[in-house]
């Protein structure tokens, strides 16, 4: 990317401000720096208003083709958007696993009329769609799915089996992308059918029907952001497969390729912010006076300055799985550290339940940190994959 372009585009990044700072009031101003990702209090209902407020103001999607409904803005600005709209406190994006992951699988895979009836709704901030891969024993290792699918021959709609874990905002969703394992009847002719990684599917799901029982789990920072999503029978359209049956494998994949773009650069402005907190607390609190904690204050700050660089340097560089990787590992090890390093600047406290309004979202940012190393692919597999693809280690 042109890092350039990013300062120089003066005019476009003055006219978010302006919008953010005329828009993100009055009823929506309870939502200011709301992390969303576990968040305590975070009002879902009015977090999907303000998607919606967004989309009319043409922010949402900015970087979809005019054909799709969005502004075709360049990566330079879709930078300068994420970063002005974190630093005039917007709120996380609930809408993000249909607007990044599946709209982008959608207009390379799907089929004119599941453009047509899936990308506007994502647009206009109306649907929300959750993520169904992992399941009971099949997370790093997510070929081991069970869930079937199968043909009903009478209605000619798919039937899905099985259960998925962790599926963030199912609760709050209206569709789920669902990889599933295609019935013997389905896929004897496709091509790989019988291997590992071949006879899969990917289903475009409706939530709610009786079919479907999505259970939130409760996590350690008191909230539910994820869920068990059990299907028993449940239905979809027999046009509703994204890509070619049989190959959901290959889909499912290139849809793990688009968790990677110019909203990390938005992240790593939301990292800014945290960090900012910690060191105002470091100020007051007297902890910035303490030597062995200034360095790691100032570690951290140019640790976020290295991410941001390589972010910019990688940013349109494609889906390679390399880049993905070290990125990955260096964000999330960086923010999970940061996690840490706020709990000792709180100190003492910090071992308390604080309700502070000052102090508990930085506990609550150790606590959301721990799944950093988690989600989107563990430390561990990053590493195997590091190791086997940059470089050239052995299976
Ligand atoms: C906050 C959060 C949100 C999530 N949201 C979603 C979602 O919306 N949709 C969804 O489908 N999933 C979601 N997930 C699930 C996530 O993708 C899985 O947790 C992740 O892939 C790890 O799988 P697992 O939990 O089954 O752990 P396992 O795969 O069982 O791993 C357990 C441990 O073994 C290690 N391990 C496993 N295999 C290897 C190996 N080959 N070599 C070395 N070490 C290995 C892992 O690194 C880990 O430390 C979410 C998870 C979190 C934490």
């Amino acid at each position: 990317m042109n890092v350039q372009e990013i300062e120089i585009n003066e005019a476009f990044r003055a006219e978010v401000r302006e919008w953010m700072n005329s828009h993100l009031t009055g009823r929506f101003a309870s939502l200011k720096h709301a992390s969303g990702l576990g968040a305590e209090g975070y009002d879902a209902q009015l977090a999907k208003e303000w998607e919606q407020e967004l989309a009319k103001g043409g922010w949402t999607g900015i970087g979809w083709s005019a054909e799709h409904g969005g502004r075709a803005a360049t990566l330079a600005q879709q930078v300068i958007f994420h970063e002005e709209y974190v630093s005039c406190g917007g709120p996380g994006r609930i809408g993000h696993i249909g607007e990044t992951l599946l709209a982008p699988t959608l207009m390379h895979y799907g089929t004119p009329e599941q453009k047509a009836r899936f990308l506007p709704g994502i647009l206009a901030g109306k649907d929300y769609w959750a993520q169904g891969y992992s399941e009971p024993g099949a997370g790093s290792d997510l070929a081991g799915i069970r869930t079937r699918a199968r043909i009903d021959p009478a209605t000619g709609e798919w039937v899905i089996d099985g259960q998925k874990v962790w599926t963030s905002w199912a609760h709050e969703s209206g569709w789920i992308f669902v990889l599933a394992r295609c019935d013997e009847t389905v896929v004897q002719a496709a091509p790989g059918n019988g291997a590992r990684h071949g006879g899969m599917v990917l289903l475009l799901v409706p939530l709610h029907q009786p079919g479907v029982e999505v259970r939130p789990i409760r996590q350690i920072t008191g909230t539910s952001e994820f869920n068990e999503v059990f299907f028993d029978g449940a239905r979809t359209e027999g046009s509703l497969h994204l890509g070619p049956v049989g190959d959901g494998w290959k889909v499912a994949m290139y849809l793990l390729g688009c968790e990677r773009g110019a909203s990390t650069l938005g992240q790593q402005a939301h990292f800014r912010y945290e960090l900012n907190l910690i060191l105002e607390l470091a100020r007051k609190n007297g902890a910035a006076r303490d030597p062995l904690l200034r360095q790691r204050l100032a570690k951290a700050a140019l640790g976020l300055q290295t991410l941001r660089s390589h972010a910019l340097r990688s940013s349109g560089e494609g889906t390679s799985q390399r880049v993905a990787s070290v990125s990955k590992y260096a964000w999330s090890n960086w923010h999970r550290d940061l996690g840490e390093l706020a709990m000792e600047v709180l100190g003492e406290q910090g071992e308390l339940a604080l309700s502070d309004p000052e102090l508990r979202p930085l506990q609550q940012l150790w606590l959301v940190s721990r799944a950093d190393t988690i989600y989107a692919g563990t430390n561990e597999i990053q590493m195997n994959l590091m190791a086997e693809r940059a470089l050239g280690m052995p299976r």
